[in-house]
């Protein structure tokens, strides 16, 4: 599936993805792959009373497998085992119950103690959090479910079946620049490097990307995908996706106006978690809807108890396909209001209207001027660094905490960090990286890899 490239030219870029597009359309063409889509197109394309149908079956299906098979829910008390059993008497599923109490959250033979799935896969969380939580799917539930997922949004794009997407995501070190990924479709993903203009030789692997590649997505945080845009203009480049897909961070109004006259397509963000996976896509009305066969939406309050329709409370979700370790009324740390009226897009299906979002803290500078702290995340990330958190201790002055187990970084690597810090922030910035101050944890015991700190407490 990889294409490791060396050189940057054009020219090798497009032999690379051609091959890559080849290889992957070859697979799509294997027996046992095609019977999978197929299967996965006829589930994505059910009717919404069909899916409200299949939702609600799911539901019972899940709340019974899991008062079963999961040491977690058979000790709960006998009130919530009641049947018919109801979804609102189940406990919330806190973020730091998942990370610390994996064993008893995980679905078993009650006689063998056996895990009851098979073809597991670990699913951990991505470096935007930093936070060390594996989680475990089973791809006969989560995968297939994540797989209809995908092919709603691209049904819904009108993304051909080969397609391109330029993936300007949180970077995992060392990916290869030209990566194929199959199902539910042929999929070349250009990686792209955060863009650093006083590097020309990024300057260059950008104009070669832009020069080669025919993308019908670009996909990635909207800081980045801000940057992308503005290198487009400057280079004179015509880009024309299908769509424009950001996710990672919230996508304001003004940004989603200056990407659609960029690029002139549809712009959506897409809401999701690392446990849970993505979950629901803006549509035109900048509403997230969600499925009703593959998700559970619920706003609650601070007792856990569902709110009404457009009052704020927590975003909570219950992944309906996740079998092996259940993901049942599982709390995003999110922040929002949902509506199951009917949109004014003419979905029927309940939505999210208003996501205030976990409440990343914002960089300050000594002027007063807030940044995402996004592209100094990404940045970090993208020197191999993994486990740190930015913290800010006053305006203009930053400290990078790291991990016990990452290596020092080299005064190079010190400098270069520093001279982007101060460019980004606009005013030359002081910088401290330490391996001697904790990391502060959000009360979940979450780790959010930037925060904000006054006297020693968290501030967001
Ligand atoms: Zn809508």
């Amino acid at each position: 599936m990889l294409a490791p490239l060396e050189g940057h030219n054009m020219q090798e870029l497009k032999e690379a993805r051609d091959r890559t597009r080849d290889r992957l359309i070859s697979e799509l063409e294997k027996p046992h792959i095609k019977a999978l889509l197929e299967n996965i197109e006829a589930h994505a394309s059910r009717n919404r009373p069909l899916r409200k149908q299949e939702g609600e079956l799911a539901k019972i299906r899940l709340l019974k497998h899991i008062t079963k098979t999961v040491p977690f829910y058979r000790n709960w008390p006998q009130s919530v085992q009641i049947e018919p059993l109801q979804l609102e008497k189940f406990p919330i599923l806190e973020r730091s119950t998942l990370a610390s109490n994996l064993g008893v959250l995980i679905s078993r033979d009650q006689i063998t103690g056996e895990i009851l799935a098979s073809d597991l896969y670990l699913s951990s969380t991505s470096g935007s959090t930093g936070h060390p939580v594996t989680h475990i799917k089973s791809s006969e539930s989560n995968g297939f479910a994540e797989l209809v997922f995908w092919q709603r949004l691209q049904a819904a794009f009108a993304i051909p079946k080969t397609n391109e997407w330029l993936d300007l995501g949180l970077r995992v070190f060392g990916q290869p620049l030209v990566q194929g990924r199959v199902l539910p479709s042929a999929t070349i993903a250009w990686n792209m490097r955060t863009y650093r203009r006083e590097r020309p030789e990024f300057m260059q692997e950008y104009e070669s990307i832009l020069r080669a590649a025919e993308p019908d997505v670009i996909w990635g945080t909207p800081s980045r995908v801000h940057e992308l845009a503005k290198v487009v203009d400057e280079l004179g480049i015509l880009v024309r996706p299908n769509v424009v897909l950001t996710s990672y961070e919230p996508l304001t109004d003004s940004l989603r106006e200056l990407l659609l006259s960029q690029f002139k397509c549809p712009v959506a963000s897409v809401y999701g978690t690392s446990e849970l996976g993505l979950c629901a896509w803006q549509c035109s009305k900048g509403a997230f809807h969600f499925d009703e066969d593959l998700f559970v939406l619920e706003v609650v309050d601070e007792q856990g108890e569902v709110v009404n329709d457009g009052d704020c409370g927590r975003i909570v979700i219950t992944s309906l396909h996740s079998t092996c370790v259940p993901l049942v009324r599982y709390d995003t740390g999110d922040l929002g209001a949902a509506r199951r009226d009917i949109c004014e897009c003419g979905r029927e299906d309940p939505r999210l209207v208003r996501i205030e979002g976990r409440r990343l803290a914002m960089v300050i500078t000594r002027e007063g001027v807030e940044f995402s702290p996004y592209r100094l995340i990404d940045y970090i990330g993208s020197m191999g660094v993994h486990d740190f958190q930015i913290q800010q201790t006053y305006p203009g002055s930053l400290r990078i905490a790291l991990g016990k187990q990452e290596r020092p970084l080299t005064s190079d690597r010190k400098s270069q960090f520093i001279a982007l810090a101060s460019s980004f922030l606009g005013e030359s910035t002081h910088v401290e990286f330490s391996h001697e101050h904790p990391f502060v944890l959000a009360n979940s015991g979450k780790k959010n890899p930037f925060v904000r700190i006054t006297d020693g407490a968290e501030k967001f």
